[in-house]
C-alpha cells in the first residue's frame, strides 16, 4: 500500500454487516489516463486537484492502486426493474472506494466501470467511453441547474477495449454521491426476510441523511416521509427542466434524493408529455409525464420493506405508510406548481392565486404541445415578449398565433395585477429557464466525435469539453454557444438512447 495522506477516508458503510457488500479490488486498467478532472468536485471533497493530477492521483482515480484508508467494496441490492422484481442485483461494474467528509458533508467515491464483481451476473463489469462521457456531461449540467444529482469527479480512459455492438474504448467514471443507498438496497434484505438488516440499514440511513429523525419516536415512518419528500422535490425539478431519466427502476432511486444512474436519460427538445428516449422502455413506463407517478410506486416498494419496523400490527403499519405515500402527490404538485409559476416569471405566492397562475403556465404548455415547440427555448423566449433584451428569434420554435397572442395578453395582465416590475420578471425568467441544456443530439455528436478521435489517436475531446463548459453556465446568455442551443433539425433528431451497459 502506498502512503498518500491526501485523502482522509472515513468509511462507515463497510462497518455494517458483511451481508451488505463484498470486499473486492478494482481491476487494474492497462493504460489509464485522465480525460477530465472536476476540480469543483475535488474541492467539495477537500481533495487537492494537484494531487489528483499526479501519477499517484491517477493510480487512485483509475483503481490501479488502493491507497491508504480506502476499503473497496461492491454493495448488494435488489430492485423492481420495469415493474418486475429482481431479487439480487448490486454493483455489477462499480466499486465503492470509500467515504470522505468534505466541507458540506459525507460523500461516497465510487468507480464505475472497474471490472466484474460477484454481482455482475452476465455483465462484463466494463463501461465504454460514450456512456461515461454522457454521464459526466449530464450529471454536471444537472448540478449546474440546481438539480440534486450524483457528481462526476473524473472521467478516465482505461486503455482497454470494451465489446458492445462494436468495440469501444474502455473508460471509468469516478462518481461521487451523498450515498449509494437505493430503494433496492432495502428491498434486497426485506425480500429475504432479513429484518435485522433492514433495521440496520434504516438506522444507518437516518444517521447519514436525516439525523434529525434519530430521536423521533416514529423514526422509520419519518424516514419514509423524508425520502418521499426528497423524491417529490427531485422529480418536480426534473419535470420543470424537461428531464427524462428513462430507467426509474427502484434500484436507480437513491434515498438521499439525488438523481442517480445516467443511462438512456435525456432532456426533451419539443414538448411532448409522451416522450420516451430509452430503447428498452417499450411500454413508455418511464415516459416524461409518468415520472411523478412512478416515484410513489417506487416509494410504496420502500414502504413495504419498512412495515415491520413501523408498527407491531401490520394493519396499523400499512395505514400509516399509506398516508405518507398518498401525501407524495400533493407535495409534488405544490413544488411543481411553484416551479412552473417561476418559469413564467412570477415568484411563488403562497396564496389562493397560485393555482390560477399555474393554470396559465399549463396553457402555455398546451400551446407548445400543439405546435411541437421546443420546451427549453419557448420558456426562455418569454423574455422576448417583454421589453428586455430578446434572445435570437431563430432559437424560438414557437410560431406567432392568435392563441399565443391571447396568452401573452393574459400573462401581461397577471404580471400587472401582481405589480411585478419588469426587471424582476426578467430576472426570474432568466434564472428559471436555462439558455442552454445538453441537448441529446449535441451529446450524441460529441460522444461520436470523441470515439472517432480516440480511434485515430486523439485523446483531446474538444466537443465534449465545449459541451461540458457551456452546460456549466446554463442560465447565462452566451451567444457564442448559440449553435448548441438550437433545437435539432429533423435529420439531427435522436429518437432513441441506449443504456450502454
Ligand atoms: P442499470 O440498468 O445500469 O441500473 O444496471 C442494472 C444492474 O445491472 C445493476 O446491478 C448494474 O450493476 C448491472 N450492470 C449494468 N451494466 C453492467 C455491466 N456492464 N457489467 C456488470 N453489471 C452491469
Ligand atoms: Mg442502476
Amino acid at each position: 500500500m502506498n502512503k498518500l495522506p491526501c485523502i482522509n477516508f472515513d468509511n462507515t458503510y463497510v462497518k455494517l454487516s458483511s451481508n451488505f457488500y463484498t470486499e473486492i479490488k478494482p481491476r487494474v486498467p492497462s493504460n489509464p489516463s485522465i480525460i477530465k478532472l472536476n476540480s469543483n468536485v475535488a474541492d467539495k471533497l477537500g481533495i487537492s486537484s494537484e494531487y489528483l493530477k499526479s501519477l499517484e492521483g491517477l493510480n487512485f482515480l483509475s483503481g490501479s492502486e488502493i491507497i491508504d484508508g480506502s476499503e473497496p467494496i461492491a454493495t448488494v441490492y435488489a430492485g423492481h426493474q420495469f415493474g418486475y422484481f429482481s431479487p439480487q442485483l448490486g454493483d455489477g461494474r462499480a466499486i465503492l472506494l470509500g467515504e470522505v467528509v468534505g466541507k458540506k458533508g459525507r460523500y461516497d467515491i465510487q468507480l464505475k466501470g472497474s471490472g466484474r464483481t460477484p454481482y455482475s451476473r452476465g455483465g462484463d463489469g466494463n463501461a465504454a467511453l460514450g456512456p461515461v462521457l454522457r454521464e459526466y456531461i449530464i450529471s454536471e449540467a444537472m448540478n449546474a441547474m440546481g438539480i440534486p444529482t450524483t457528481r462526476s469527479l473524473a472521467a478516465i480512459l482505461t486503455g482497454d477495449k470494451v465489446v458492445r455492438e462494436d468495440i469501444f474504448p474502455g473508460a471509468l467514471l469516478v462518481r461521487v454521491a451523498s450515498s449509494h443507498i437505493r430503494v433496492g438496497t432495502f428491498e434486497f434484505f426485506a425480500s429475504r426476510g432479513q429484518y435485522n438488516d433492514v433495521k440496520a440499514l434504516a438506522n444507518y440511513s437516518i444517521q447519514r441523511h436525516f439525523p434529525d429523525l434519530k430521536s423521533n419516536k416514529d423514526k422509520y415512518l419519518g424516514l419514509l416521509n423524508a425520502v418521499s419528500q426528497r423524491q417529490a422535490e427531485l422529480i418536480a425539478q426534473w419535470m420543470s427542466f424537461g428531464f427524462i431519466h428513462g430507467v426509474m427502476n427502484t434500484d436507480n432511486m437513491a434515498i438521499c434524493g439525488e438523481t442517480i444512474d445516467y443511462g438512456p436519460c435525456a432532456f426533451m427538445d419539443e414538448y411532448n408529455p409522451d416522450q420516451v428516449f430509452s430503447s428498452i422502455d417499450h411500454s413508455g413506463r418511464y415516459k416524461y409525464s409518468n415520472q411523478p407517478k412512478v416515484a410513489p410506486w417506487n416509494l410504496s416498494r420502500l414502504a413495504e420493506t419498512l412495515l415491520p419496523l413501523i408498527a407491531d400490527k401490520p394493519e396499523d403499519a400499512v395505514q400509516d405508510a399509506q398516508k405518507i405515500i398518498e401525501r407524495f402527490s400533493s407535495h409534488y404538485d405544490n413544488i411543481f406548481r411553484k416551479l412552473m409559476i417561476k418559469k413564467i416569471g412570477i415568484s411563488p405566492l403562497n396564496s389562493c392565486e397560485e393555482p390560477k397562475i399555474f393554470e396559465h403556465a399549463q396553457t402555455f404548455l398546451e400551446l407548445l404541445k400543439a405546435q411541437k415547440a421546443d420546451f427549453t427555448n419557448s420558456f426562455r423566449s418569454l423574455t422576448n415578449y417583454l421589453n428586455g433584451t430578446a434572445i435570437p428569434k431563430d432559437l424560438n420554435t414557437l410560431a406567432p398565433s392568435e392563441e399565443l397572442k391571447a396568452w401573452i395578453e393574459d400573462w401581461k395582465l397577471i404580471l400587472k395585477h401582481h405589480n411585478v416590475e419588469e426587471n424582476k420578471t426578467l430576472e426570474i425568467l432568466r434564472s428559471s429557464n436555462p439558455f442552454i441544456i445538453p441537448r441529446n443530439h449535441q451529446v450524441e455528436k460529441s460522444l461520436l466525435e470523441s470515439i472517432q478521435n480516440y480511434k485515430i489517436g486523439i485523446t483531446e475531446f474538444k466537443s465534449f469539453e465545449r459541451l461540458v463548459k457551456a452546460s456549466l453556465e446554463p442560465f447565462k446568455e452566451n451567444l457564442n454557444n448559440k449553435d448548441l442551443c438550437l433545437p435539432p433539425k429533423e435529420s439531427e433528431k435522436i429518437h432513441e438512447t441506449f443504456c450502454g451497459t
